[in-house]
């Protein structure tokens, strides 16, 4: 289990405190559509103030690629940020990020202040993690927080590369709870431990497979990577998708389940469509049995079922990975169902962020669950027990 030091172990009255946290927020028209991860950091930069330290908050926003681009400034999150805390975020507004107003206005912080400084992103070091902008970045700072899950599976200068340069390295409320629920969910889970695991592809989620079937009582395996694993079982699918170089790791992914014991549920039946569309024919078929021409775009009315009822008598559920094309809204039954069940068993419901977190919380069951984590990809890498960068950067205890 990992042991990191948090903002509770550190002391910041009258310091200068960077955190590094996951603003990176869906913006349309400078209006922040989707508050969530500016929320969810609320806690930790209230703890921060109220423990009198001076609060430098960054983050990156979308893909600027190294350069300035106004529409993804952060200004309009230091605006909003200032609303939710009751008390005046200042805007850095450095093209450079750490320029000539980050450093006055760090020099003119009183304990409590915070400011925000400029999208990390704008400097083509910073996804290079570069030595140079970790320096400046530290420079500003005595003691660093990174509260950013999102980017843990990232070695950035924001949060990696600054820590060289800073003595004092903590997690913050946020990541920690995702350390916690995630890393207790795989190492100490109460059973019968199910994991449910969807999308697209085998080819990006065989790490996690092959770990879970190490871990788990039941693996339910829905969405587009289940057609691999009827083709190399003999099945027809059709034109659904399927990654031919995968046909004989999905066997021993099968092979590995049966030693183990652990109960590998597929798809028993699909809804098929003749095009790639939301208003194309549809049928439903049984498994194995999809026609030329014709693709699997959902799981079908017997397979929701099946996979619903396998959640039921559950303690502990991790997901991640819709069950079928879920954008369209015919083909979105499969994964609505699923997420209707987690919402409605009493076991500990872990959502891997991404898709699935999106369909929970659009379904309005985000409080149904028990911790939906902030990262889509940081989660995957952390099911399959890789050693998050991000992570690893903080002092252990
Ligand atoms: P991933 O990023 O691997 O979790 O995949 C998510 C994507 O998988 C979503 O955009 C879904 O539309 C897509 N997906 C799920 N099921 C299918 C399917 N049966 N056929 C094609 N795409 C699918």
């Amino acid at each position: 289990m990992l042991n990191k030091k948090s903002v509770d172990d550190i002391n910041v009255k009258g310091q200068r405190v960077l955190v590094r946290c996951d603003f990176n927020v869906p913006l349309i028209d400078g209006k922040i559509t989707d508050e969530n991860r500016l929320v969810a950091a609320l806690p930790t930069i209230k703890k921060l103030i109220t423990d009198g330290g001076k609060v430098i908050l960054c983050s990156h926003l979308g893909k600027p690629k190294g350069e300035p681009k106004p529409e993804l400034s952060l200004a309009p999150v230091a605006v909003r940020l200032s609303e939710l805390l009751g008390q005046e975020v200042k805007f850095a507004a450095d093209p450079e990020v750490v320029g000539p107003n980050a450093k006055a206005a760090v020099a003119a912080m009183k304990d409590g202040d915070v400011i925000l400084l400029e999208n990390t992103r704008y400097r083509a070091e910073e996804t290079k993690n570069e030595d140079n902008f970790s320096q400046e970045l530290a420079s500003l700072c005595d003691v660093y927080v990174d509260d950013a899950f999102g980017t843990a599976h990232r070695a950035h200068c924001s949060n990696v590369g600054v820590t060289k340069y800073v003595d004092t390295c903590v997690v913050g409320y946020l990541m920690q709870k995702e350390i916690d629920f995630l890393g207790n969910a795989v190492d100490h889970p109460e059973r019968p431990f199910v994991a449910i695991l969807g999308g697209a592809k085998v080819s990006s989620k065989i790490s996690v497979i092959n770990r879970l079937l190490d871990k788990v009582d039941t693996l339910i395996i829905g969405g587009g990577m289940a057609y691999t694993f009827s083709k190399a079982q003999g099945g027809k699918i059709g034109t659904s998708l399927c990654e031919d170089d995968y046909l004989e790791y999905a066997l021993d992914m099968l092979k590995k389940a049966k030693e183990k014991g652990v109960k590998l549920l597929l798809p028993i039946d699909h809804k098929i469509g003749d095009a790639f569309s939301n208003d194309c024919n549809t049928a439903i078929v049984k498994s194995g049995e999809i026609p030329d021409g014709w693709e699997g775009m959902d799981i079908g009315p017997e397979t929701e079922k099946l996979f619903c009822d396998a959640v039921k008598d559950a303690k502990t559920v991790v997901w991640n990975g819709p069950m079928g094309c879920f954008e369209m809204p015919n083909f979105a039954h499969g994964t609505k169902a699923v997420a209707a069940a987690l919402a409605e068993t009493d076991a500990v419901t872990i959502i891997g962020g991404g898709d699935s977190a999106a369909a929970v919380n659009q379904l309005g069951y985000g409080d149904k669950m028990t911790h939906i984590s902030t990262g889509g990809g940081a989660s995957l890498e952390f099911l399959e027990g890789k050693e998050l960068p991000g992570v690893a950067a903080a002092n252990d205890k």
